[in-house]
């Protein structure tokens, strides 16, 4: 298949840029470019981090059925510069290189964790400064930037356009700029491009003198790199609207004088037990934390409940919740082969915006032994049920604060064939019992005693 949507299915989103749902159509059906804004790796994955992984693993899996899946190419970036990183390596008494390769190794662990692909490439900021510095030297020949006191600053007022993404007002941009006041600046809106790195920061040569790019830059001149002058789609969470996203546009279409981006999409806000997270309310959960309490999986579906632009109010009970419903389709599917076809329900809800929640009703809808077949398949394509059903009940019980931990199981399965070893059948059955009580169902084979967790 080369390029053609199969299935006769269109693909609907909603861009950020019209505020439409729009029909999506590629600039080049044989190479459908989408970038997504990566982790800035000074620490491990919070579960708000999580979100846009996961609605955007699920468009990558959609367009790579519609379009082929040589025929996608998926960029999410690592910013491994930042002021954070630094700040990180001092508290940690080690080096900028060795946070950014821990911290970018146990993303893709994190991100594995949840059936996300990796996506085509995974650039890393500091693997691109000479395009960074190129892209600052012709928007200073364009006249929309300047040099001032070894910094370079994007001059707002220079396009007329700015602010087009975000919608904001002259007020707004004023105030979003704000962090950055300072004297060598000619109109408060102004944006750093590039600005100099001390004797101990991290710092390249440039044309300013040594120093280091602003964030914004980072992503333009890797999708420059990586997917041309104009891509398909840029996905982000809301929060990156502006001023990231809104300073992304200006820098890549003043230099190359070109549109951009031709579909913006942003994932809305989560919020845990109802509240910003925060490491102060006690609400923060990172990704590693909660794999340990569910399987990954779980994690997932519950990211998936609701659509990508709505708000999500994250919570352990909705954890619980989604793990308990793959438990059933776990059951269900159990020695099933999966149908060559994925449901076109479900390929139809995620066509509509990728429209999760009614993916999921429809595969609800299959959860009967009849529909088995279909639901497995569909599971598969949406990054769910991708293990044997006994490796899901043994490896999940391991895990959450209720019922016996794996090694435990395994201890009184030891103890009831000691037991009975020496026929006292009253202690095995005794054993048999308690376990029973958590839900922990044993088989007697020829090859030993197996166990399942019911419920
Ligand atoms: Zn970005």
């Amino acid at each position: 298949m080369t390029g053609q949507p199969a299935d006769r299915l269109v693909l609907w989103v909603h861009n950020t840029l019209t505020r439409e749902k729009e029909r999506f159509t590629p600039l080049d059906p044989a190479n459908v470019r989408m970038y997504v804004c990566g982790p800035t790796v000074y620490d491990f994955a919070h579960i708000g981090n999580a979100r846009p992984v996961v609605v955007f693993d699920i468009l990558f899996r959609l367009l790579r059925r519609l379009y082929g899946a040589d025929h996608v190419t998926y960029v999410r970036n690592i910013t491994d510069i930042d002021d954070k990183i630094m700040d990180r390596a001092k508290r940690d008494g080690t080096s900028i290189s060795d946070v950014t390769a821990h911290f970018t190794k146990a993303y893709s662990q994190d991100m594995g964790e949840l059936g996300a692909l990796p996506p085509s490439l995974t650039p890393k900021a500091t693997d691109h400064l000479p395009q960074m510095i190129r892209m600052v030297e012709g928007l200073i020949a364009k006249g929309v930037a300047y040099a001032a006191d070894g910094h370079v600053l994007f001059h707002v007022p220079a396009m007329e356009s700015y602010g087009a993404l975000s919608r904001h007002g002259r007020d707004e941009l004023v105030a979003g700029a704000r962090v950055e006041v300072a004297p060598y600046k000619r109109d408060a809106a102004d944006f750093i491009l590039w600005k100099p790195s001390d004797a101990g920061q991290p710092g390249w040569d440039s044309p300013w003198g040594r120093g280091r790019p602003g964030w914004h830059l980072e992503c333009s001149a890797m999708i420059e790199e990586h997917l041309g002058d104009t891509i398909d789609i840029h996905g982000g969470g809301l929060d990156l609207i502006f001023p990231h996203h809104e300073n992304e546009i200006a820098q890549s279409e003043c230099c190359h004088g070109k549109p951009f981006v031709r579909t913006w999409m942003h994932n809305g806000y989560l919020t845990v037990d109802g509240e910003k997270m925060s490491k102060s309310l006690g609400n923060f959960h990172t990704v590693r934390d909660l794999c340990r309490q569910f399987p990954g999986e779980a994690l997932r579906l519950s990211l998936m409940t609701a659509h990508y632009r709505q708000p999500i109010d994250f919570s352990l009970d909705h954890v619980a919740e989604q793990k308990r419903r793959l438990d059933r389709w776990y059951r269900l599917t159990d020695g099933v082969k999966p149908s060559e076809m994925v449901p076109p329900a479900v390929l139809q809800a995620l066509c509509d915006d990728l429209n999760t929640p009614k993916a999921l009703a429809a595969m609800d809808a299959l959860a009967t032994p009849d529909g088995a077949d279909d639901l497995l398949a569909a599971g598969r394509f949406v990054g769910l049920l991708l293990q044997p059903a006994t490796d899901w009940f043994q490896a999940s019980s391991g895990r959450g604060a209720e019922g016996p931990t794996g090694d435990e199981i395994e201890a009184l399965i030891a103890a009831r064939k000691a037991a009975r070893d020496a026929r006292d059948y009253q202690e095995a059955d005794r054993i048999r019992g308690v376990l029973a009580d958590s839900n922990i169902i044993l088989e007697d084979g020829p090859d030993g005693t197996t166990w399942r967790r019911e419920g």
